[in-house]
C-alpha cells in the first residue's frame, strides 16, 4: 500500500511515521521545504491537561503522551523537555504575584502557575518535524518536492488515486490533505470544508537563559491588550510570539514574511518585559499561519464520499501538540479502517457542507 500525504508540515510527517511503523509506504510531497511553515515556526509549547472538558481532551493526552513516548524511544535530539509554566501580567494595574524569575522585569507579575513539569513541556517543532520525517525515511517513507495542484479521482469521482504534481500524476492507494493552512487549496479538488489562516509573529533571541520555564503573558499595548508567549529553550534561546492579524495567506507558503511594524511592536514589548531580551540578539524575526476552521476543531477523518481521501489539518495553536496522535490515529484510520487510540468522530471532514468550490469531480 502506497499513502500519498500532501503536506510536509509537523501533521504530514506524524502521519508519514506512524504509517511506516506499520510497514506502509509513506510519500510526503512538499511544496516549499520540510517544516518552513508553522511547523518550523511555532513556539513547541506542550500542555497534558490544557485542552480538558473540550472535544479536544483525548487527542491532547494521547499526544502529551506520545511526545515523552517519541523523545524516548526515538534516541533524536529536538531539545524535548518539561516546563514549568506562569501566567502573569505587566501594567494592568494587578499586584504582584508570588512568583518571580530572574529573566523578566520586576514590574512583571507572575501570579498563576498554569502548568508543572508533569503537565508541560516543549520541543523545537523544526527540529521535531524534521526527525519524525527521518525516523520515517528510515522505515521506508519518501520525501519529494513539488507542488500538488489537484487530485486523480477514478469511479466518476468516488475514489482517489493519486496527485497531480508539477504536471505529472502520482499514482497511489489513499491520498491525505495535510497542508495546515493551504489544506483549502484541496476544497477545489474534494468535497471538504474551508481551512482558513490566521497569521502570528514571533521572534527568536540568543539569551542563554536555560531556565526551563514558559510565560503566557497579557501585557497593555497603545491598541489594547497583547498576550505575548515566551519559551526558554535549551539551546539557550527564547522564543516569543504574539501579535497576530488577519493579513490574507500567500498562495506560496515560500511568500509568507513578517510584517516590519508587527516585529516592531513585538521588539518593544519584549525589552519592556524583560532586560535579557532588551539586550540579547536577535536571531529570527518571522511569521507564520496556523490553520482553523469554522468551530475551531480539527478536520481528521476521511473526506466525505470520497473513498480512499482523508484530510488531518485545521489543528489551530494545538499542532506542535497534537500532531503525534493524529498520526497515529490516521495510521490506524487508513491500514485497519478505524482509530483505536483516539476517537475522530468530533474531527470528522463531514460535519460541515462543503465549500463549494470544488471545481475537478472527475478525471
Ligand atoms: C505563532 C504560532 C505559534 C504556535 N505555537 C504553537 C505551540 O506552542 N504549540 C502547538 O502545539 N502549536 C503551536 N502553533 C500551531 C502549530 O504551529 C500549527 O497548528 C501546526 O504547525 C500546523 O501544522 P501542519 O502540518 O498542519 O501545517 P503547516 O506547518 O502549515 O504545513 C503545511 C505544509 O504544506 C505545504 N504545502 C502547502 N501547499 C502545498 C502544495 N500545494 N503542495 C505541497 N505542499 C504544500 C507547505 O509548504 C507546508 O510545509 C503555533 C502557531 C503559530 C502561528
Amino acid at each position: 500500500m502506497r499513502v500519498l500525504i500532501c503536506g510536509g508540515g509537523v501533521v504530514g510527517a506524524s502521519i508519514a511515521y506512524f504509517l511506516s511503523c506499520r510497514g506502509i509506504k509513506a510519500t510526503i510531497i512538499e511544496r516549499t521545504g520540510l517544516a518552513c511553515a508553522a511547523s518550523g515556526k511555532a513556539g513547541g509549547f506542550l500542555a497534558l491537561d490544557w485542552c480538558d472538558g473540550t472535544a479536544l481532551e483525548g487527542l491532547a493526552r494521547r499526544s502529551f503522551l506520545l511526545h515523552a513516548r517519541l523523545a524516548r524511544e526515538l534516541g533524536g535530539d529536538w531539545d524535548y523537555r518539561r516546563l514549568t509554566t506562569y501566567g502573569g501580567s505587566a501594567g494592568l494595574g494587578r499586584r504582584a504575584g508570588a512568583w518571580r524569575t530572574h529573566w523578566v522585569s520586576p514590574h512583571v507579575s507572575l501570579d498563576r502557575r498554569l502548568g508543572s513539569i508533569e503537565t508541560t513541556a516543549q520541543v523545537h517543532p523544526a527540529k521535531f518535524t524534521m526527525a519524525m520525517m527521518q525516523a520515517a525515511q528510515a522505515r521506508g517513507a519518501e520525501l519529494r518536492f513539488g507542488q500538488v495542484t489537484g487530485i486523480l479521482l477514478r469511479g466518476g469521482g468516488a475514489v482517489a488515486r493519486g496527485v497531480k504534481v508539477d504536471g505529472e500524476t502520482i499514482e497511489g492507494d489513499a491520498v491525505v490533505i495535510a497542508m495546515g493552512p493551504w489544506s483549502i487549496l484541496a476544497a477545489e479538488w474534494l468535497p471538504l470544508p474551508d481551512v482558513y489562516g490566521l497569521k502570528g509573529h514571533s521572534l527568536v533571541f540568543e539569551t542563554g537563559i536555560q531556565t526551563a520555564q514558559a510565560l503566557f503573558l497579557e501585557c497593555r499595548e497603545p491598541g489594547g491588550v497583547e498576550a505575548p508567549e515566551l519559551f526558554a529553550r535549551p539551546d539557550g534561546t527564547t522564543y516569543v510570539c504574539g501579535i497576530s492579524d488577519h493579513s490574507p495567506l500567500p498562495f506560496d507558503p515560500g511568500e509568507v514574511s513578517p510584517d516590519p511594524d508587527a516585529i516592531r511592536r513585538l521588539k518593544k514589548m519584549c525589552a519592556a518585559l524583560s532586560p535579557v531580551l532588551a539586550t540579547a540578539k536577535l536571531v529570527a524575526r518571522q511569521a507564520c499561519y496556523r490553520p482553523i476552521t469554522r468551530d475551531g476543531l480539527p478536520l481528521i477523518g476521511q473526506v466525505p464520499g470520497v473513498m480512499r481521501a482523508y484530510t488531518a489539518t485545521g489543528h489551530s495553536v494545538w499542532g506542535i501538540l497534537n500532531a503525534p496522535a493524529t498520526g497515529e490515529a490516521m495510521a490506524e484510520l487508513i491500514s485497519d479502517g478505524a482509530a483505536q487510540t483516539v476517537d475522530l468522530s468530533a474531527f470528522d471532514p463531514g460535519r460541515f457542507p462543503p465549500s463549494g468550490r470544488r471545481t475537478n469531480r472527475r478525471d
